[in-house]
Order: structure tokens, then sequence, then C-alpha cells
């Protein structure tokens, strides 16, 4: 058996998670189990799998396995942005120009085919998950920021994709802070509460889809099927499909390939109506900084504001317990520069989540091992790209094929990364001079 090294251990303080009820007490893997297919990670990435294929196979016996709940994991966790767009639009300085934009076109019409996915679910079945569909604000303070923004801005005209510039007063008619000197939105973004998405789209898996959770998997084997263990059971299954992102390294595959950044958030209790107006603005926005290593901002529809900022290297796949306190000073901080109008309204929920990341921000797409699957790796991105990438690798292994499944898999592979202790030096060292230069942007 190969040993899974590390499992999920998420805080319990994600505020999107607190604010649903409590679930239905979870089913767990018990026995032993057989199935022809198996897909580990109930996120969006492997709800999607587990929907897709169950739709190729409808007499196929389908297990989703997840090690806690659904929704507790980065795709609840996240900023519940929908992205319509690849996460870094630019206009090929390093790379030849034509490839990069090829690769740019491709991930754009997989984005759209994410959000357009999700639209749908939520549409057809009714996910109360706050959905809506107002675009995304991309703000920028200092000069890096601007210069970051015009860059983006020339990446969206090389895609003919549309955007709006906004000057200082219509970004501050929108947010109602003055703190953004220029800005740009793109339409197409929807944004959402992605706790409320996540368990929605599991309450609505087709029938022969089994989900269980709070089931870790934490050993496997390869004989004649595919064995996983968990602690009260096992499951047989010919086929795997893995949709466990940052874990992937920790069950034994794409060690060399990927490594976990932790990424953290504070959502305030609802402003009062004095708060609203001293505020002004439009009611309910989202907004993503210039600079990539600044702070996402969103007002929701409940009148909550989320600061979104800071990564965090962590080989460990796990945090210490002093982080979340550190970065709940420094949500304070990025929040009071830009809405001093509000005063000091308290943080009703700070956590982290875990982001797989290569080095050359790319994902994994396709078998690792005969029977063996995965779809990992969508980075910042992957509400949208998680949920088509999962969606494609179901049709991958029925061997249906489409111009969308060409997509995904002209991509670039993910580059071998270094060995350890120069990648951690390497990432930490990155991480902070960038955290650095991103100055009022945080
Ligand atoms: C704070 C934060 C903000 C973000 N904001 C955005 C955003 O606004 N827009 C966007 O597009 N993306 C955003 N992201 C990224 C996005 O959340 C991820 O890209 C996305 O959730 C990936 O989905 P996934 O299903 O592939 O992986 P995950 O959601 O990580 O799901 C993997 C699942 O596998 C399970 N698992 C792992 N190991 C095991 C095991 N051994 N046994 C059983 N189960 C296991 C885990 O418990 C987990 O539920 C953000 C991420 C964070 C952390």
């Amino acid at each position: 058996m190969t040993r899974v090294s590390r499992l999920p251990q998420d805080d319990a303080t994600c505020g999107w998670y607190a604010m649903l009820p409590p679930p239905a007490p979870a089913r767990r893997l018990k026995g032993r189990e057989s199935t022809d297919w198996a897909i580990l990670g109930a996120g969006l990435t492997g709800l999607a799998a587990a929907r897709c294929l169950a739709g190729h196979l409808p007499n196929a016996r389908i297990a989703l396995i997840e090690a806690e709940r659904v929704g507790f994991g980065a795709s609840g966790r996240n900023s519940g942005f929908a992205i319509d767009l690849p996460h870094d639009v630019v206009h090929g300085r390093r790379r030849a120009r034509d490839t990069l934009l090829e690769e740019q076109r491709r991930r754009r019409r997989l984005s759209q085919a994410g959000v357009a996915a999700l639209r749908g679910l939520v549409g057809s079945h009714g996910i109360d998950c706050a959905w809506r569909e107002l675009g995304k604000l991309h703000g920028a303070v200092e000069e890096g920021g601007l210069r970051a923004l015009e860059d983006y801005a020339r990446g969206l005209d090389a895609l003919e994709a549309p955007y709006e510039w906004l000057d200082q007063d219509r970004m501050q008619a929108v947010t109602g802070t003055g703190y953004y000197r220029k800005g740009l939105k793109t339409p197409g973004t929807a944004l959402m509460q992605p706790a409320a998405l996540t368990r929605g789209l599991a309450a609505s898996l087709p029938a022969n889809v089994e989900l269980f959770e709070e089931s870790p998997v934490i050993a496997w084997r390869i004989d004649e099927a595919i064995e996983l263990e968990c602690a009260d059971g096992a499951l047989v299954t010919k086929g795997l499909l893995l949709a466990t992102n940052a874990f992937t390294p920790a069950i034994g595959f794409l060690k060399d390939r990927f490594f976990p950044v932790f990424t953290f958030s504070s959502l305030t209790r609802p402003l009062s109506r004095d708060e609203q107006a001293a505020l002004g603005g439009e009611p309910e926005w989202g907004l993503i900084a210039g600079d990539r290593l600044g702070t996402t901002v969103r007002r929701t529809g409940d009148q909550r504001i989320l600061i979104r900022n800071t990564f965090l290297y962590a080989p460990r796949l796990h945090f210490g317990e002093g982080e979340l306190a550190r970065l709940g000073e420094l949500h304070r901080r990025s929040f009071g520069a830009r809405f001093p109008m509000l005063g000091e309204v308290a943080f009703d929920y700070s956590w982290g989540g875990a982001l797989c990341m290569s080095s050359n921000h790319a994902l994994f797409f396709g078998a690792l091992a005969p029977g063996i699957f995965a779809a990992v790796g969508c980075n910042g991105a992957g509400v949208a790209m998680g949920t088509i990438s999962g969606a494609l690798l179901a049709d991958y292994v029925v061997g249906a094929e489409s111009e969308l499944l060409r997509d995904i898999r002209a991509l670039p592979r993910p580059k071998r990364l270094p060995p350890k202790p120069f990648l951690g030096l390497g990432v930490g060292l990155t991480l902070k001079r960038r955290e650095r230069r991103a100055g009022k942007e945080f």
C-alpha cells in the first residue's frame, strides 16, 4: 500500500461555510465497497467530474470520496469569483506572441464554458448561492498596479475581450472608496457564495453517484483493480479520477510538478444602514488588485466586506495556529486603508485555504497511471477552470471528443520543480518580494 502523507486539515473558521445551516450527518465509507469508478475530492473539480461521468455512464456505480464535508475545502472557501477569462491575461513579452495568444484563447474558451456550466446548474437546480453576474473590477493604486492594469488591458485587447476603463471618480461611484486611482471592468464574471454553490452542486448529483464524506483516503494500491483505504472501510474500483488539487502530491502523484500555497480571507459582520450610507457606492461588487499579489475585495449582497490577500508557502499543507491572528491584523490594515469611513468594523471570520501551484502556472490534465487520471492545479481560478476540467476529464476517460477537450489537452504541462530546499527558499523569497512590491495594492 502507498500511504497518503498528509490529509486536509482546514480550519473551522471559514465564513462562507459557517453561515450555512449545519449539514445532515455525513455518509462515511464503511466496510468494503466496490464501484466502477471513484472520484477522489468533492471540490468543484470532483463534483463536475462525477456529474459528467454519471451522465456518460448512467448504469455505472460511481463513488465520490471526500476527506472533509463538501464545501469545507478550497472550493467552499474561495473569494467567490467564477471568472470567464484566463487568470493572467498577458500580452506576450517573453514567449512567442502567437503561441501565448493561442493558449490564452483556449483558456478563455475553457473558463467561459466553466462559468456557463455553473450558471446552467445553478439555474436548473435552483441552487441558492447568491449567484450574481456582475462582472469583475480590477483596481490600481500605485504606479506598479497601474502598469499591471495596462498590461492586463493589452492582453484583453489581444484576446478581443470586452472591458471598460474607470477613472478614480467612477471607481469611487462603484466601490464607495476613493482608494483606487484607476480601474477596469470586465463583464462575464459571476460572484457567488462558494460554500453554498459547492453544497448545492453536491445535493443535485445524479442518482448513480454515491457521495462519501468525512472519509479521507489514507492509503491506496493498484493491483488487478485500484484499492482505496479509508479509516473505516475500503473501496475497490476499476477507474480513479483524482480531483485532489493541492493534496495530489501527498497522495503520491505529481510531487515534482506542484507545490501548495495558502491564501487567506476575512469577512466583516454585515454593515449597518448608517455604515452603508457612509460608504456609498453600489450594493454589491468584486474587485481584484491590478498587481496579482494585491488584495481582493468584495462587497457581498448581505453587505459584508471580504478581504483576501497574502500567500504562504506551506509544504506541510497546514499553517501554524498564530497565522490566522496575524492575517487578521494584515486584513485589518488593508480594510482600514480602503474604508476609513467605516472605522473598526469587526471581522466575523478569518480563514485560510490551499492553492495548488506549478512553476509555470500550468494545470495537469490526463492519465497518471493505468486506470488513474487527474485534473489538478487550476491555481487561483479553479471555480470555472476546475469545473470545466473535471467535466472534461470525464469526457476524456470515456473517449468523448470535443473542441474543449482539444483545448485543455493543448495547454502547456506543468514544468518540473527545483528540489525541495531550493523550491522552499525560492517560493518564500519570491512571495515576500512580490508582496512588498505590491505596496498599496496589498
Ligand atoms: C482563499 C481563496 C480564495 C480563492 N478565490 C478564488 C476565486 O475567487 N475564484 C477562483 O476561481 N478561484 C479561487 N480560489 C481557488 C479555488 O478555490 C480553487 O482553484 C478550487 O477550489 C479548486 O477546486 P478543486 O475541486 O480542484 O480543489 P479543492 O476545492 O481543493 O478540492 C479538493 C478536495 O479533495 C479533498 N481531498 C484531498 N485529499 C484527500 C484524501 N486523501 N481523501 C479524500 N479527499 C481528499 C479535499 O478535502 C478537497 O475537498 C481561491 C482559493 C482560496 C484558498
